[in-house]
């Protein structure tokens, strides 16, 4: 019910803008992402309204992110935006709002809707497959970057996300990338309000790992101990994190 909604608001939008004669800024929001190395992708800038239904709240620190799902897979932008969502009131906690989104619909080729974390570069530890992805992100793409794609294989891990670990190692387009596997999405939890796209954002903005403490939380090392309650030291980490704006 929620796919529909969005789709005929899509849809509708789309026919205004036709009829309209299609003002620039209009068009290039559902424009294909040209500069990028993906034929098929087609970009659309998120409203307030589609991360916050009663608004966006008034918060010291701002994240701009782009997600892009792989349409060829069980993901859409419904359940993008639901994952945003999420992701918006889990954030909230530490003080962060989500400013500025760009949602790319995908269409990978076979080949690419798989990661397979095993089968890695000797020198790097990244996934070929990832390196190239990123590596076709247009230029002016915000980070952190989300690939919302079929599988993440070789590993017990659902989803993956690949940071800066030295500061030499900053310019790489993989880094502060984001691979979220539709399984982890749809894996039953105790917690509806967790999201496995918080948990990868969150290693990317507070640089770091799991922890295990006897309460449930977003970065627990336990996955059936994941929930959407941040750790202040966590939140602490994510507040300094370069990859966030701090408003005035
Ligand atoms: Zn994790």
């Amino acid at each position: 019910m929620h796919g529909r909604g969005l789709s005929r608001r899509a849809a509708l939008s789309l026919a205004t803008l036709l009829a309209s004669g299609a003002s620039v800024e209009a068009r290039s929001q559902f424009a294909p992402w040209v500069e990028s190395g993906f034929a098929s992708a087609e970009a659309r800038r998120l409203t307030e309204r589609d991360l916050y239904p009663k608004g966006r709240p008034s918060l010291p620190f701002s994240l701009d992110a782009t997600v892009a799902f792989d349409q060829r897979t069980p993901w859409s932008r419904a359940r993008a935006i639901r994952q945003l969502r999420k992701t918006a009131l889990i954030f909230e906690a530490c003080g962060v709002a989500i400013r500025d989104v760009t949602l790319v619909r995908l269409a990978l080729p076979p080949r690419d809707r798989r990661i397979d974390t095993a089968l890695t570069d000797p020198v790097t530890g990244v996934p070929p497959t990832v390196a190239r992805l990123a590596a076709q992100l247009p230029t002016d793409a915000a980070y952190p970057v989300a690939f919302l794609i079929g599988r993440v294989a070789g590993t017990a891990s659902l989803a993956v996300s690949y940071r800066p670990r030295l500061a030499s190692e900053t310019t790489a387009p993989y880094f502060n990338t984001a691979w979220i596997s539709y399984q982890s999405h749809w894996l039953p939890r105790r917690d509806e309000s967790y999201s496995p796209l918080a948990h990868e954002l969150a290693h990317l903005l507070c640089r770091c790992g799991h922890s295990e403490t006897a309460q449930r939380h977003l970065l627990h090392s336990a996955r059936n101990f994941l929930s959407s309650a941040v750790l202040p030291d966590d939140c602490k980490r994510i507040q300094d994190s370069p990859l966030l704006s701090v408003n005035d």
